[in-house]
């Protein structure tokens, strides 16, 4: 990564069925636009990345894996012919284990993908069940192993925690499975249901049972402790890597560093501007078919304020915080500073700890991180 570079990422907003708890823009009816969504997005790089240093390519969605290798190959050719990948650039590959097999995954190795990213979720069935999910347990496994036999060396699993009738010891169990595949990264997220999923909707009809928050509280604290002793660093508030494996375009997002989100739904921060794609898919077809960049849905200048606000807010997600020396460098201002009642506040309520000009979480600061994060608002 240098101070020049950008992350680049793709949105595949197609998936085989929607997730009960899916709130992300996915459409599930709508796979014979792929080959389309493919030509536009070809034309949208070749406008938007000409030119461009990049230390990270994120295929995310949705599910890319519904890509076939040729238009996998075809996007990465696009982005190779305009555009300089740094050296060791990552390449990450979102991918629904009930859509993989291992010709696949040899493929998309052979094409330099070299981190890959499984939406396992749970490995109970019960649980996979209710979530809407393509796959079974014993599926997830056989994956991650095929995944490990096509090459690949860097691997993220995500996992749900907080899910109705789950308990600390079925949250238990869950880790303890992810962790026998000795994954480099861990993405954790409790569940959370917007009012438009059909999960949401049994939730009001009594067919599925509140969420407790004291038991999710404690299944995420659990993980903190299982995922400490198994090695892995916790380092944002919902991931753990490796050593050495820390997820080099989230850190940008994390970072407030540039990025470019290419696709439906696509968001970028790039020269000071936040803008976000329209997340409409036929508007974005009929808009790049007939060569003309749909209107953007946002299109914000971030002023210096806010963007020293946003640095700050997002780096202390990161376990390290943020350090007075980054910010001087970076915005030529003093946080302890200019933040001095904010952060002293924080410290009292044992939600922030200050030590030697760097300001980060404390535990429970990391479980109630948005009391803390609404402060440094301009
Ligand atoms: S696979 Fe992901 S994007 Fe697709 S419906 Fe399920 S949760 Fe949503």
């Amino acid at each position: 990564m240098t101070q020049n570079s950008l992350a680049l990422y793709m949105h595949f907003p197609f998936c085989l069925k929607k997730c009960g708890y899916c709130s992300f823009i996915s459409y599930p009816d709508k796979l014979e636009s792929v080959p389309d969504y493919v030509n536009c997005l070809k034309k949208e790089i070749k406008l938007r990345a000409e030119g461009l240093c990049l230390h990270s390519l994120y295929f995310g969605g949705g599910t890319p894996s519904l890509l076939s290798p040729s238009q996998v190959a075809d996007i990465m050719s696009s982005i190779q012919t305009i555009s300089h990948l740094l050296p060791g650039t990552e390449i990450t590959f979102e991918a629904n284990p009930g859509t993989l097999s291992l010709p696949y995954l040899e493929q998309l190795s052979g094409l330099g993908i070299n981190r890959l990213s499984l939406g396992i979720q749970s490995f109970s069935d019960a649980e996979l069940t209710m979530l809407g999910r393509l796959h079974d347990a014993q599926q997830a496994r056989h994956i991650y192993k095929q995944a490990r036999t096509a090459g690949f060396d860097n691997i993220n699993l995500d996992l749900i925690y907080g899910l109705p009738h789950s308990t600390l010891l079925s949250f238990k169990a869950n880790l303890s499975e992810m962790l026998k595949l000795e994954p480099e990264h861990i993405s954790l997220y409790g569940l959370t249901l917007e009012e438009d999923t059909p999960m949401y909707l049994q939730v009001q009809k009594g067919l599925l049972p509140f969420m407790d928050s004291e038991i999710a509280a404690d299944q995420y604290q659990l993980a903190e402790e299982m995922l400490e002793s198994a090695g892995y660093h916790h380092y944002e508030i919902s991931n753990w890597a490796k050593p050495g494996y820390e997820s080099r375009h989230n850190l940008t997002y994390w970072q407030n560093r540039s990025y470019l989100g290419l696709g439906v739904a696509g968001h970028s921060f790039f020269q000071n501007w936040r803008t976000a794609n329209t997340i409409d898919l036929d508007e974005y077809l009929l808009c790049w078919q007939n060569n003309s960049s749909p209107s953007p849905s946002e299109n914000i200048n971030v002023d210096l304020a806010n963007q020293l606000a946003e640095t700050i807010i997002l780096g202390l997600r990161l376990d390290k915080g943020v350090t007075a020396e980054d910010i001087e460098a970076r915005f030529g201002t003093c946080v302890m500073d200019m933040y001095y009642p904010q952060i002293q506040e924080c410290v009292e309520l044992g939600l922030l700890e200050e030590h030697d000009g760097c300001i980060r979480l404390t535990p429970r600061g990391r479980l109630l991180s948005n009391e803390v994060f609404w402060r440094f608002l301009p």
